[in-house]
């Protein structure tokens, strides 16, 4: 018996740009028009890949209202997110990839020109911090409302 190993993934993305249907679609095979969102928002199944068996576990994020405190689920062990934006609308989320612990010089095994690379790569900005340095740290959350207010004044305030 192959041994069957457990796998949990998040599904993150704004609003309506398909999450539920993705996570619908993939366990229980079919896509279902004016499908409502918030009845179900996890999904189990068995995936075989060549001779390994995984017990996929998705988390959709859809459903929650700006007013939920977000559950420990979406954070706790996860081993993956999947992010997704819809073709339709140049309404993307910013995202900033932040290659932290930087302090820790001997231990690095990621040079800032790869994070730099795959954040160009995913149209996202990318930053070096160390959570020991103040001013690094500010910078990371300064530079997220900033590409909020970027985003918003490009298309047009939600
Ligand atoms: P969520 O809020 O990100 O989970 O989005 P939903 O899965 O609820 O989808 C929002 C709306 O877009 C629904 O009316 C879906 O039927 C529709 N939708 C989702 N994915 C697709 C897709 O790939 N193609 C089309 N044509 N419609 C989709």
């Amino acid at each position: 018996m192959p041994l069957v190993r457990y796998r949990k993934v998040v599904i993150l993305g704004y609003r309506s740009v398909g999450k539920t249907s993705l996570a619908h679609q993939f366990v229980e095979g079919e896509f279902l028009e004016g499908y409502d969102p918030t009845v179900e928002n996890t999904y189990s199944k068995i995936v075989t890949l060549g001779k390994d068996e995984f017990h996929l576990h998705l988390v959709d994020t859809a459903g929650q209202d700006e007013y939920s405190i977000l559950p420990y689920s979406f954070i706790i062990g996860v081993h993956g997110y999947v992010l997704v934006y819809s073709v339709t609308s140049l309404h993307r989320l910013p995202v900033v990839l932040v290659g932290n612990k930087a302090d820790l010089s001997p231990d690095r095994e990621v040079q800032a020109v790869e994070g730099k690379k795959l954040a160009e790569s995913w149209g996202a900005t990318f930053m070096e911090s160390s959570a020991r340095d103040k001013q690094l740290t500010q910078g990371i959350f300064t530079k997220v409302i900033q590409e909020i207010a970027r985003v918003e004044n490009s298309y047009g305030q939600e």
